[in-house]
């Protein structure tokens, strides 16, 4: 027989009620410069998840593929430490063979 099953919490950004709404805030900053394809490139499940984890500071903007792209095509980042973030997120090389091309 299954035990009790408790409901999954809502989003919670801080337990303290002002932090909350200074990360919500944010978040609805970050997702209005985010694509929201929601393609999961980025490690996150979709643009809210890594928003939610950029104000929680357990990511960080640059994962959004879309957004390394404008980077690279505007020499803001050059695309070796773009394909470094790709690494740190899905591991060394997993990209090798199945190239996404950064600078088209
Ligand atoms: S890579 Fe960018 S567009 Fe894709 S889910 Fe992540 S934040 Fe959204």
């Amino acid at each position: 027989m299954l035990g009790k099953i408790n409901p999954k919490p809502a989003l919670t950004l801080d337990e303290d009620m002002g932090r909350a709404m200074v990360k919500m805030e944010k978040l609805q900053k970050i997702l209005a410069i985010l694509p929201g394809v929601d393609c999961g490139l980025c490690g996150s499940p979709n643009c809210q998840a890594l928003a939610e984890d950029v104000v929680n500071g357990d990511a960080s903007l640059r994962q959004c593929i879309f957004l390394q792209k404008k980077r690279v095509a505007g020499d803001k980042t050059k695309i070796t430490e773009a394909g470094k973030i790709l690494d740190a997120v899905w591991g060394k090389n997993i990209f090798d063979g199945r190239a996404i091309d950064l600078e088209e």
